[in-house]
């Protein structure tokens, strides 16, 4: 289902919630976020211009907009990775603007799970170790988490690719093992910057649908950027991005 919204709506449009964590409450909310990058001397450019939405438990939230138009940017913002210039983040009722640099690194690796465009796997590691690791650096013990990393992998069907290391993947496998590295500790949030970018259609199209069943099943709030307005009919609301700006359906 793709939800349309009236052009007033369109500074605050959120998925409805299908399923929920038990609370209505957004996992994540951006409020009038501004993000402004230096450029040159005394110049700055505006890459998100006052952008307020929301994001539910149970729900992917596709966002769609021309290269240059701020997604990536909305990505780091969500992802705590850059503080905004103005407005207010909040990521499970916690306003993360107010954080020091430790507890807003806390609250992403508690909450946060981030698959950016181009899979960083690190090339010495096999995929279940790519897991591991990211558990590890979670603060868990390895113990339970070679199971939770062995149930991740089958999960989007890698679980007989679980000893392999990057340069024995293909690209799509690729893609999914870093999907699994983004769900190890369950996330409230997923936040996904183009993962099909570099694959074919079929690939695309599996992966796609693989993100959309996911998120139902871990019951994660997800925003998902994405080239393929193809498959955009699999998600439950679409966000429009243009000149930092969210914008109504063009
Ligand atoms: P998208 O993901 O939609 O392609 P981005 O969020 O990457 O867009 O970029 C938005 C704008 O911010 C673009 O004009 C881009 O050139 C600029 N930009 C992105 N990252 C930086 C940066 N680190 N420093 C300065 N400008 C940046
Ligand atoms: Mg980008």
């Amino acid at each position: 289902m793709q939800t349309s919204l009236p052009l007033d709506s369109a500074a605050h449009q959120t998925a409805s919630p299908k399923t929920s964590r038990g609370s209505l409450e957004p996992v994540l909310s951006l409020s009038n976020v501004t993000l402004e990058y230096p450029d040159g001397e005394d110049k700055t450019l505006l890459a998100l211009d006052n952008v307020s939405m929301a994001a539910h438990a149970g729900t992917v939230t596709s966002l769609v907009g021309p290269s240059g138009s701020g997604k990536s940017s909305l990505l780091a913002v969500a992802a705590t990775l850059l503080a905004p210039t103005a407005g207010t983040l909040t990521i499970n009722g916690v306003e993360t603007t107010a954080l020091n640099d430790r507890a807003r690194t806390q609250l992403r690796l508690g909450t946060t799970g981030i698959v950016f465009q181009q899979p960083n796997l690190l090339g010495s590691l096999t995929a279940l170790e790519q897991l591991v690791l990211t558990g590890m650096l979670q603060g868990r013990s390895r113990k339970g988490l070679q199971r939770e990393s062995l149930d991740l992998l089958a999960a989007v069907g890698m679980a007989d690719a679980s000893h392999r290391r990057p340069h024995q993947l293909s690209g799509g496998q690729r893609q999914r093992v870093n999907i699994a590295r983004a769900l190890v500790g369950n996330p409230q949030l997923l936040l996904v910057d183009e993962p099909t970018a570099a694959l074919d259609h079929d690939r695309s199209a599996a992966v796609m649908s693989m993100l959309c069943e996911l998120t139902r099943e871990f019951n994660a709030a997800t925003i998902l950027v994405t080239h393929d307005t193809e498959f955009l009919d699999l998600t439950d609301a679409t966000l429009h991005m243009r000149d930092g700006k969210l914008t109504a359906a063009s």
